[in-house]
């Protein structure tokens, strides 16, 4: 049996092949992919071939932010959270696999793993195909009420989750955001349940302002401005631009804790050392995400949070190329785009 994969032959380009399907390895289960979001990373590296320091050194399956449904499961198998896995049960997927024994996972932070791979960078590939084999304690089973789509989201929401948490809000602070992204919209959304008594969001494109003022901001600017200069608590930079941290320690009042989320395309952190330096920052950077599955399916389940709100347009996968161009353009309302897969016989 074959299946079908968008291949990233080189920047810029894709390409489609059949693959043979290979039967799960032991501890793996088969997914069939039904959704798949595209990421500010995957642009990174559709356009770049690279992020950070990680290459594409090969032809890669591009997509981490996706959830499908088990079509093979030895009997026995369960989830990330010891739910039995059976044939047919609709799971969103974690994608980064650690170690599980090193340090940094023994003291229980997976996402620090210095030995782990990751589902759609070098050299694993991720979901960018019909059909894929994953570790079973890396998949969550989905209750009903949370859609394919939303399923596809919890990705990102467990990175604004992982965010939320290192930056120690409480109740009563004022809060600000830099970048209205689907992490800085979700980080919204979660600010805005915790209680902050200010939430100010500083974001160029007008659409995603102005969903982040739906979503719960207090106030919004397309840059930074003196307005808000040193009045928040704890903010998060979540925007992947240049001068985007150095605007989050202009936002951010002395003893603030700056929680940074973005990647810069560059690799370099700029920011003003004395601004940081006389305002004691606490900068904390975010890599991905540990133990927020089952916490964000709960809060999509419960209507707490809507992310389907942030799917501003679904692609099939003979369409991958066209969704890429969209997202890299900053098409007008493009959020979050997601590619989708028919509900053909698995
Ligand atoms: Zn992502
Ligand atoms: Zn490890």
């Amino acid at each position: 049996m074959t299946h079908d994969a968008a291949v990233l032959t080189g920047p810029g380009t894709f390409a489609f092949t059949q693959r043979a399907l290979t039967p799960p390895a032991p501890g793996e289960v088969t997914v069939r992919v039904r959704a798949v979001g595209i990421c500010g990373s995957d642009i990174h590296m559709y356009t770049d071939g690279r992020i950070g320091t990680s290459e594409i050194l090969s032809p890669l399956v591009l997509g981490h932010e996706f959830m499908g449904e088990i079509t093979r499961a030895a009997p026995g198998t369960v989830d990330g959270t010891g739910q039995p896995l059976q044939v047919g049960a609709r799971v969103a997927v974690e994608p980064h696999v650690a170690c599980g024994h090193c340090r940094a996972c023994r003291e229980g932070h997976p996402n620090l793993c210095p030995d782990h791979t990751f589902m759609g960078v070098f050299p694993r590939d991720g979901a960018l195909q019909t059909h894929l084999n994953v570790p079973a304690h890396n998949t969550f089973v989905l209750p009903d009420s949370v859609t394919d789509l939303g399923g596809a989201m919890l990705e990102p929401l467990g990175v604004a989750l992982h965010a939320l948490r290192l930056g120690h809000v409480r109740v009563g602070d004022r809060a600000a955001v830099v970048g209205a992204g689907p992490i800085g919209l979700l980080l919204t959304q979660l600010l805005h349940l915790n209680g902050v008594t200010a939430l100010h969001v500083t974001e160029p494109l007008p659409w995603r302002r102005a969903l982040a003022a739906e979503l719960g901001a207090t106030s919004t600017d397309p840059t930074f401005t003196e307005e808000h200069d040193s009045r928040y608590d704890v903010v998060f930079e979540a925007a992947w631009a240049d001068g985007s941290v150095q605007d989050a320690a202009r936002l951010a009042r002395p003893g603030a804790r700056v929680v940074l989320v973005g990647i810069p395309g560059n690799d370099e952190l700029r920011v003003q050392h004395s601004l940081a330096r006389r305002k004691g920052l606490s900068l904390i950077l975010a890599r991905r995400m540990a133990h927020t599955y089952p916490e964000a399916t709960a809060l999509v389940a419960a209507g707490q949070l809507d992310v389907d709100r942030l799917v501003s347009a679904t692609y099939p996968l003979s369409q991958v190329q066209r969704a890429f161009e969209d997202h890299a353009a900053y098409r007008p309302g493009v959020i979050k785009l997601m590619v989708t897969f028919p509900h053909g016989p698995a």
